[in-house]
């Protein structure tokens, strides 16, 4: 992506920062073979949800989907994962007669999808399907696989071998967010689902913390290790006195108060799982793992 958008020069770039001041600078802005503006940003997860999810290999086809995204604020995760369940169903032998099986999308074509995605402000049935995400869009057409918790798509991590990230998905209060707490940067085999659930709660401590700070999450690959370092930030700019654990009091807070919130809107540990096909469909080889990690274990994870 780098190097198209490079040899394209014009109005792309492959480095922005998003917010004035900052030095990672991880956004970028794609345009067309023509140099003209396309989407600002194309992200890893765009990519993932709405390109090899789809099998959408072209990165301007990705764009278009991500450009239309944009335009009518909808968020890129939860509409490629409803264009997948879409896609899904035009393979199937059965869907509901009210529905055209030509009109669906295809695995490996924007074709389609473009055009249900332009179709939003005129609020056709499609459309409707995609808008409304991937839970409606797959309980609609009976689709089995429906990747998403509490109505949350997933993000663009299979809790199967990223199984800390899946008991974030699982547990989180905000659903299948991989912004509540993605365990990958933790160097540890990711099949292993022993140790999920404590990568899982440490990430999702530290998550809410620094949302709660407002402090970018990509700032946790230079301090998550080191919260010493936002730690002195906050005594040097606030002159307060704060304890060398506080991120973590600040982070159970949080958390404490949206699962309190969840409870009072009915939900209960049963919201707290996975997908069943999950836990039963395994990856084909090499990575053949499904998702097994305790459900004993996710339950008790916010006792202590
Ligand atoms: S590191 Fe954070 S603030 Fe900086 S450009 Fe990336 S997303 Fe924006």
């Amino acid at each position: 992506m780098r190097a198209t958008i490079l040899q394209r020069d014009g109005k792309g770039t492959p480095t922005h920062a998003c917010m004035t001041g900052c030095v990672i600078q991880c956004s970028n802005a794609f345009a067309d073979e023509s140099g003209e503006l396309l989407a600002a940003p194309l992200e890893f997860e765009t990519i993932g949800l709405c390109g090899s999810n789809l099998e959408i290999v072209s990165l301007d086809e990705i764009a278009k989907i991500n450009r239309l995204c944009n335009d009518f604020g909808l968020d890129t995760i939860e509409v490629g994962a409803a264009l997948g369940v879409l896609m899904e169903a035009a393979e199937m032998q059965d869907i509901p007669s009210k529905f055209n099986r030509t009109d669906l999308p295809v695995f490996g074509s924007s074709l389609n999808a473009l055009k249900i995605l332009s179709e939003i402000p005129l609020g056709t049935e499609l459309a409707k399907l995609v808008g409304n995400g991937v839970v409606f869009a797959g309980n609609a057409l009976g689709v089995k696989h429906i990747p998403a918790v509490k109505g949350q798509a997933m993000s663009a991590y299979d809790p199967r071998v990223v199984k800390g990230t899946g008991v974030t998905y699982a547990t989180s209060p905000q659903g299948a967010d991989h912004t509540a707490g993605l365990t990958v940067f933790f160097p540890v085999d990711h099949r292993d689902a022993k140790n999920a659930v404590n990568l899982s709660k440490r990430a999702q401590l530290q998550r809410a913390a620094y949302d709660a700070l407002g402090l970018c999450a990509f700032n946790t690959s230079a301090t998550g290790q080191r919260p010493d370092i936002v730690l002195n930030m906050l005594r040097g700019v606030y002159n307060v006195e704060l304890s060398e654990n506080w991120m973590d009091l600040l982070g159970r807070r949080v958390i404490d108060v949206e699962r309190a919130f969840n409870k009072a809107a009915g939900l209960t540990k049963e919201d707290d799982r996975i997908p069943k096909y999950f836990t039963q469909d395994a990856l084909t080889q090499p990575l053949e793992s499904v998702f097994d990690v305790l459900e004993s274990e996710m339950d008790t994870m916010w006792d202590s």
